[in-house]
């Protein structure tokens, strides 16, 4: 597995919210280091790809306020790289920040820039790599804007998984997963504040792990593995090193 990262990701001062907040990066890949799996450097995403998921004029906009434009740009370059070797039959975990599954195409909100996991899918399909995707997004929040984005194409399906408990709540994924016949490629929008301890307040750091295998499974059973994840929210940062991990854990095999 890839691991997509740069230095860069701990620069906090970009924005002013708790996905930018000082040491959350460190914290997502503190338990990630251990040469597991190879770090890649993130490359920024180029204008003519972010103009797959956005309007120019938000881009425009965005580039207004370069610190958080380049970090933006540097989120959505790695999301695209993760996709670029998840297609390529290696599964990658993008580590990146400003998350972006709030960001539609001509505004975001919630923390979010540029609609990365959404970004990257368009990416591979500009390339004809694709035809369809699927895109589970476990973070706390509903990926609106990825939703938004990727509207028009209706062989992108996203699901937001939506249960009062750990148990229903993998139950759900699991049943969708069994009910998907075909797709291209496996994404996930891999927020991590549904934690017990975050503002979630239901999955315990094992679930992550399960969530990361069941889509394993189902990314061998229906595209050869295709697969690739994108860091969206997660603000318990004496956890989240953790719970990242095992979610890469269960994720890579
Ligand atoms: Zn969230």
């Amino acid at each position: 597995m890839k691991l997509i990262y740069d230095e860069r990701f701990c620069e906090s001062g970009y924005a002013d919210d708790n996905a930018a907040i000082p040491g959350r990066m460190e914290a997502a890949m503190s338990r990630l280091l251990d040469g597991c799996w190879e770090l890649v450097p993130a490359v920024p995403a180029t204008l003519d790809q972010l103009l797959l998921a956005h309007d120019a004029a938000y881009v425009s906009q965005v580039s207004q306020d370069p610190p958080r434009f380049s970090m933006a740009s540097l989120a959505a370059g790695g999301a695209i790289l993760a996709a670029t070797y998840g297609h390529g039959g290696d599964p990658a975990f993008a580590c990146v920040r400003p998350p972006g599954h709030h960001a539609s195409r001509g505004e975001a909100w919630g923390h979010c820039t540029f609609s990365n996991v959404a970004l990257a899918l368009l990416a591979l399909r500009s390339e004809q790599k694709i035809n369809r995707a699927f895109v589970l997004d476990i973070d706390a929040h509903t990926g609106d804007g990825t939703r938004k984005v990727l509207a028009h194409w209706p062989d992108a399906i996203v699901f937001n998984p939506f249960a009062s408990d750990a148990t229903e709540y993998l139950d759900l994924i699991e049943a969708r997963l069994a009910d998907l016949d075909r797709t291209d490629i496996l994404a996930v929008s891999a927020g991590f504040d549904a934690y017990r301890l975050d503002v979630g307040h239901k999955l315990d750091t094992e679930d992550f792990a399960t969530i990361g295998r069941l889509v394993r499974e189902s990314a061998k059973r229906l595209c050869q593995g295709r697969r690739f994840a994108v860091l969206e929210g997660g603000y318990y940062l004496p956890d989240l090193g953790v719970n990242v991990a095992a979610f890469c854990r269960g994720f890579a095999g």
